[in-house]
């Protein structure tokens, strides 16, 4: 109903109709052959626009040709207003968000929050020793947000042809950190430098080889793992980034001695306990 109409008191006392752009935009989703359009009706009552099959003028106030998507519109508004009823009752305000009507600061913020979609693996990520720039990039990289070759299309911009680490398949941030023959190669060497040899899953996402690489590791050195995956993958994105900004590339041996393990040091010094110990088991 307070898609088509304003209840309010008008200067003359009676109640108004809304103008024609708020009807657009709630009937439709703006001007086009998708909308319902309506001609000047500011001056026409509520009263006179609604009751009655003889009258119901607000129909008479569509104007424009309907397509097939617009005469679904507005039978559907048909049926949302034919058994309305006004009367002579005082107009009231009315919170939608919660039982009573009546407004709260607590429901408020849970309508602001009604988009917001739990994380499970958030928690686990923040505990995780790790910068926090670091953090960032895998927080993005779960959420699929990093502007890939699959993102700028989307978005209809210009992007290069494959990846830039191994320049056989299409770019996802997945496949940057996961799928890339460049990246199996570091992950292959890096377990092999910590003695793990176990048999992996399959699997195609970094949320997923998360927890398979996790899985690798118990007790004191589930920690450190975590902190290696999430420096393994941000170098891997470095060097993604480092070819695509700077035309500079590092062979996977060359970015484990001089970047991995450099950083990974440097980590350790920093405060990564559980990341010391799993270097440990570095031959
Ligand atoms: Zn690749």
């Amino acid at each position: 109903m307070f898609c088509l109409l304003k209840f309010g008191n008008s200067e003359r006392g009676g109640h108004t109709l809304l103008d024609r752009q708020m009807a657009q935009r709630t009937v439709g989703e703006g001007p086009g052959a998708n909308s319902l359009s309506f001609g000047p009706c500011d001056d026409q009552a509520i009263a006179v626009g609604l009751p009655g099959p003889a009258q119901r003028s607000w129909c008479r106030a569509i104007v424009g040709g309907l397509s097939v998507a617009a005469m679904a519109k507005f039978i559907h508004l048909w049926h949302t207003v034919r058994d309305i009823q006004l009367s002579d009752a005082s107009d009231s305000l009315r919170w939608r968000w919660t039982s009573d009507g009546a407004f709260s600061v607590h429901s408020a913020y849970d309508a602001l929050h009604l988009p917001s979609q739990a994380m499970p693996w958030a928690t686990l990520l923040w505990d995780t020793w790790a910068p926090l720039k670091t953090k960032l990039f895998l927080w993005l990289a779960f959420r699929r947000r990093h502007w890939t070759v699959d993102r700028r299309r989307r978005h209809g911009l210009d992007a290069h042809a494959n990846c830039l680490l191994c320049d056989q398949e299409p770019e996802t941030i997945d496949h940057i950190v996961v799928t890339c023959s460049y990246a199996k190669q570091i992950w292959w060497n890096i377990r092999a430098a910590l003695n793990e040899t176990s048999a992996l899953r399959h699997c195609d996402n970094v949320l997923k080889w998360w927890e398979v690489w996790r899985c690798l590791w118990v007790g004191e050195y589930k920690q450190g793992a975590d902190s290696i995956f999430a420096l393994v993958a941000w170098e891997i994105w470095k060097e993604r980034n480092a070819r695509l900004f700077r035309g500079a590339v590092t062979q996977p041996m060359q970015l484990m001695e001089a970047s991995i393990r450099h950083q990974a040091e440097l980590w350790v010094q920093a405060g990564a306990k559980g990341l010391g110990s799993l270097l440990q088991r570095v031959q």
